[in-house]
């Protein structure tokens, strides 16, 4: 193995995500199918060698031995053909049949869907009405025609069953090529001087293609039972030709006095229809993306709180929430990603905290477990305590849970297009937030909505409260988030970096107004982002985040003040000031610690200019530097 192709290997290990190999096995129902398809067409394989008799020779001595007679394993038939033999061979030429069908039918099928959505336009009118005609008729019934007309065999069976099945593959391959044809790859494609067959073949068909294989592994399953349909009605295999389809319709006659004839070949094309099928279940779900990006772990509506994270609150505790020691983790694969490593802190009632870091620092992921927002699997709150009032919120039943989620504790998320429903109106979108929690009338709360809006300063409300959100602009669209969070009258607004997507000037504007609307209604905030700028402007105190740990805490003034941590003395140097003379902005060198594999010492060693060997022996603690402030740094100290 070259090392690009193992460093390939530990990176696929290391990001978790398993292959579609591992994904169609981790399913048991596809296992199970993936072993009894295997046996049978093993068996089927090896068929022409096994020690058995001709399955055409008749004997009429020897006509309808039950099952298990010698030398006849499975009995014989109405002519005394031995049946396992039958049988076998029987499998083999409508397993034979249903894959040959289903290759024809994907290529024709998939050839059509690739120009139709393609090319668009007049060819795409003209075929997908063809393929309109095609699927006017039951196809079942079109399958009988189309024999009717070739004459019965096996051969124009098989063309039949293709033919009506050429419809599935052109109409899902064509609407995914749609969507493709003017994405920004295929357009750079052009750019680049390639041709239409070029680009086709190239840029869209790898794109298409898990469509096409899921299509596939779905249909192969009814094809197999569509050819075994003719051929029980006499429209497929003709003597002495058989495949399952047609022994069953022999045997059909004999149920009465020798039911094994016609149980047994049913009894096998159920087993490989069904194991085919499970495969195929299987098959979709491993390859489609979106099932494989997480959809079937099925996210439970809250996170998954570990039992010692669940203990009640005990004694009094500090201001209106507080966290004590939380540990929120992502276990992917065999990797324990630790997000947030034991931030311990409170906020007063009507205290604004500003939670501040880098991109990745684990702001988000401590302000969503909070509320238990963070996606399980794979997230995890390993330890910790959230208290609300004396009561550990990570330990309340989930109807609590909700009630309090959108009612006294209140979130604003960075983008609002995102969260805000494309398809209803932002009034809708208020009432639904307000009847969520209180008994209003729709009236009522649409007053209310009203009121909200313009209370977020959006003029003109009552017309604008009967908008989509993409009528919107950025600004008036986080007004109305900030509107949704203030409906139910929070105690605490938790704002996880609400103006980051918003330009500079908006974001004045918006920030003006949070603060404003938290002193009228004497709400706290938790204010989430990482520019020192914006927590000077509205936070009380900050609280500076670094790899999952707090580093620094303190009142906001003493803070920009007086930094004690290399960590915030190197953020606020990054603040941008117009009037500095010379122009060069400062950066912090190098990267955050990656979160599944984290140093024992000092999280900011390897980034800070003053480390030294002790900073990187042993975990360094947030000490107190004076009653209001704390820092993780054993230099600290000495900015006092
Ligand atoms: P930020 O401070 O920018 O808000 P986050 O809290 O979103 O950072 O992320 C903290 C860390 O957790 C990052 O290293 C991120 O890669 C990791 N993380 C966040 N969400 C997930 C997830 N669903 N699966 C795995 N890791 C995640
Ligand atoms: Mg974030």
């Amino acid at each position: 193995m070259t090392t690009a192709t193992a460093n390939a290997t530990q990176l696929k290990k290391r990001s978790g995500r398993a292959g579609p190999l591992a994904l169609l096995l981790r399913n048991h129902l596809a296992g199970f199918g993936l072993v009894v398809l295997g046996l049978v067409v093993l068996t089927v394989l090896v068929t022409p060698w096994l020690p058995l008799p001709d399955p055409n020779a008749t004997a009429l001595s020897d006509r309808l031995l039950p099952v298990f007679s010698d030398g006849h394993f499975l009995g014989t038939d109405q002519l005394g053909r031995d049946l396992l033999s039958r049988i076998l061979w029987g499998t083999r030429v409508s397993l034979a049949v249903g894959i040959t069908a289903t290759l024809v039918a994907a290529t024709f099928g998939s050839v059509i869907g690739l120009l139709a959505g393609y090319f668009a336009g007049r060819v795409d009118g003209v075929l997908m009405r063809g393929i309109d005609m095609l699927m006017a008729f039951p196809y079942i019934l079109l399958a009988l025609a189309i024999v009717a007309v070739l004459g019965p065999g096996l051969l124009n069976a098989l063309y039949a069953i293709a033919i009506v099945n050429i419809p599935f593959f052109a109409r899902n391959v064509r609407g995914v090529v749609v969507t493709l044809r003017n994405r920004e790859f295929v357009d750079a494609a052009r750019l680049s001087g390639k041709g239409n067959t070029l680009i086709l073949l190239t840029e869209v068909l790898p794109n298409v293609l898990p469509v096409i294989v899921i299509t596939m592994s779905t249909t192969v399953g009814w094809m197999i039972l569509e050819t075994a349909g003719l051929s029980f009605l006499g429209l497929g295999a003709q003597p002495p030709q058989a495949d399952l389809g047609s022994i069953l319709g022999e045997g059909r006659r004999l149920i009465i006095n020798a039911p094994h004839v016609a149980t047994i070949p049913g009894l096998v094309i159920f087993v490989l229809v069904m194991s085919i099928n499970l495969l195929g279940d299987g098959v979709r779900d491993a390859l489609d993306p979106r099932l494989k990006a997480g959809a079937l772990l099925r996210p439970a509506a809250r996170t998954q709180v570990a039992n010692e994270a669940k203990t009640a609150a005990r004694g009094e505790q500090r201001g209106l929430l507080e966290v004590k020691d939380l540990h929120t983790e992502f276990r992917i694969g065999q990797d324990i990603h630790r997000a947030v490593n034991g931030p311990t802190f409170h906020i007063e009632p009507g205290e604004c905290l500003g939670i501040i870091g880098e991109s990745g620092s684990g702001k988000s992921v401590t302000a969503m477990s909070l509320l238990g927002l963070v996606a399980s699997p794979p997230g995890v709150i390993a330890s910790g305590q959230v208290n609300y009032r004396n009561e550990n919120i990570l330990g309340v039943s989930d109807d609590r849970l909700r009630h309090l989620r959108g009612g006294e504790l209140a979130y604003i998320f960075q983008d609002p297009l995102s969260t805000l429903h494309p398809l209803f109106t932002v009034g809708d979108q208020l009432v639904e937030a307000m009847r969520a929690h209180h008994p209003y009338s729709y009236r009522e709360a649409w007053d209310k909505a009203v009121t909200l809006l313009e209370n977020v300063r959006i003029p003109n409300a009552r017309e604008r409260a009967k908008v989509y959100p993409h009528q919107l602009s950025g600004g008036m669209r986080q007004r109305v988030s900030i509107a949704m969070a203030l409906a139910n009258e929070p105690q605490l607004l938790i704002a996880d970096e609400p103006t980051t997507a918003l330009d500079v000037t908006v974001q004045a504007q918006i920030l003006k107004l949070l603060n404003q609307l938290r002193r009228e209604q004497d709400a706290s905030l938790m204010f989430i982002t990482h520019d020192f700028g914006v927590v000077a402007d509205i936070c009380d105190r900050v609280a500076v985040m670094y790899a999952g740990e707090l580093v620094e805490v303190g009142p906001v003034a003493e803070v920009l003040a007086n930094p004690a941590h290399p960590y915030t003395q190197r953020l606020i140097a990054c603040v941008p000031d117009v009037n500095r003379k010379q122009g060069n902005l400062t950066e912090i060198p190098g990267l955050p610690p990656k979160v599944s594999d984290l140093p024992v010492g000092c999280k900011f060693a390897d980034r800070c200019d003053r480390a030294v060997e002790r900073c990187r022996q042993a975990p360094i603690d947030l000490e107190p530097l004076t009653d209001q402030r704390q820092a993780r740094c054993i230099f600290a100290r000495e900015v006092l």
